[in-house]
């Protein structure tokens, strides 16, 4: 469920036509609504209370500080994955202590930049890690909590290029492997062992591969604690999908999803954290771009926007499929024509979809791609010397530029001039 309905023959988010923000920031632009940020949040906190939790916002999803900040006010923790993501985190106010630390790379400098600036786990992915992580806190004087991610080797029924939880991908560390790893944990010096962490992919659309998972995961718990380690928090990743049609998907619901947490591993005594990141933010946003020619080509018609690959490159890098919408309401029992919705970018790649049925658009119609929230504007580049497009964040019925679009100066002023040219 979200917040962009057809309101008086136009689309909206929440209260603010959108429309109206098309006139004042010019398209194309991502629009992401508060009240369905907030939503989705709120379905996980309840779907796992009563045990003792903490939902941790995938940043890698969605970002902007702006929207970090809405949701940590509510009290949610973040997952960063970077250190220029635990800086956006620290910039939306969010304590140190909330702020969980994955990523099966993370350099010297960045394990410093967490340490300093306080952190509630590394999530560590490797003995290598493990052990650059203990030197780092031993010559920082302090102490790092950690939680090893294991690998259960499930298959997560997702694309491949977002499945992390079978063993030939390189996320975590084998779990057959976990007790010799934890024994190295606790004789390195300047780690606390807090939990166990697991996250198996992305857009998830069944829970079984999680109950697999979840299922191994505490019965790890069990043999580390029979091992003699403190086992107080379980970290059990993100990855619940969304539904990306309004049609015929509907993946499980948080309340059943937090039913299978409570059935798999309530009964531990552990703090459960989770790291959502796209069933919080995905359809909490909208892309919406405007139609610069209808081209009509041999056996097909092309609908050619001002929204292109590099600005949501979902389509072309995963085959993603977004439902499209005209920002006017289609009368009911309109016609409708099959086009090929793609960009301006030189590349055939730069396609949104192809042969979809839409209602009747022409040149100058504003369109929204739904579901556009998660993994849109953070995997947004300047291919084609295209500027990044601006964000903007609604709130009832007040709206707000939350990243401007930069003006080409702003671009061409990066680069610099060798003196020898
Ligand atoms: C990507 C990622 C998530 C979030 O995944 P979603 O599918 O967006 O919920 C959570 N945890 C880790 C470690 C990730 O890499």
């Amino acid at each position: 469920m979200d917040h962009f309905l057809y309101k008086n023959g136009t689309l909206h988010a929440e209260g603010v036509a959108i429309a109206d923000i098309a006139a004042a920031v010019g398209t194309p632009f991502y629009v992401y609504s508060t009240a369905t940020l907030t939503r989705h949040y709120s379905l996980f906190t309840e779907a796992l209370a009563p045990l003792p939790h903490m939902v941790c916002f995938a940043i890698k999803s969605l970002s902007n500080v702006a929207v970090l900040k809405t949701l940590g006010n509510l009290g949610a923790g973040m997952d960063v994955v970077s250190g220029g993501e635990y800086l956006r985190a620290k910039a939306a106010g969010v304590p140190g202590d909330r702020i969980v630390f994955s990523g099966v790379g993370k350099t010297r400098d960045e394990m410093r930049l967490a340490m300093t600036g306080g952190i509630r786990q590394f999530n560590v992915e490797s003995e290598p890690e493990m052990r650059a992580l203990s030197e780092v806190a031993v010559s920082l004087g302090v102490t790092a909590p950690i939680a090893v991610r294991v690998n259960p080797d499930v298959d997560a029924k997702t694309h491949e290029k977002i499945a992390t939880g079978k063993k030939e991908n390189k996320f975590g560390i084998p779990i057959a492997r976990a007790s010799e790893v934890y024994a190295e944990a606790a004789r390195l010096p300047g780690l606390k062992i807090v939990g166990i962490d697991v996250h198996i992919g992305s857009q998830l659309t069944e829970l079984e591969p999680f109950e697999q998972a979840y299922l191994k995961v505490a019965d790890l718990t069990r043999r580390l604690r029979s091992e003699g380690h403190t086992i107080t928090r379980l970290d059990l990743g993100g990855g619940l999908g969304i539904p990306y049609t309004r049609s015929n998907e509907a993946p499980p619901l948080p309340t059943d999803y937090g039913a299978l947490i409570k059935r798999t591993v309530g009964d531990l005594g552990c703090e459960i954290e989770i790291e959502p990141g796209r069933l919080i933010s995905g359809n909490a946003g909208l892309l919406v771009a405007s139609v610069v020619y209808v081209k009509n080509g041999e056996g097909r018609d092309f609908l050619i926007l001002d929204a292109a690959m590099n600005d949501l490159v979902r389509p072309s890098m995963y085959g993603a499929h977004h439902d499209i919408v005209p920002v006017a309401e289609p009368p009911v029992a309109a016609p409708t024509q099959e086009f090929d919705v793609v960009g301006p970018v030189c590349e055939t790649g730069d396609t949104f979809a192809k042969g979809r049925d839409l209602p009747l658009v022409a040149e100058g119609d504003l369109v929204a791609f739904r579901s556009a929230g998660a993994y849109g504007a953070v995997m947004a580049s300047e291919y084609n010397t295209r500027p990044l497009i601006p964000e903007v964040l609604v709130n009832g019925d007040q709206f707000a530029v939350i990243r401007a679009r930069p003006s080409f100066d702003e671009i061409l002023n990066r680069d610099s001039i060798p003196a020898w040219l």
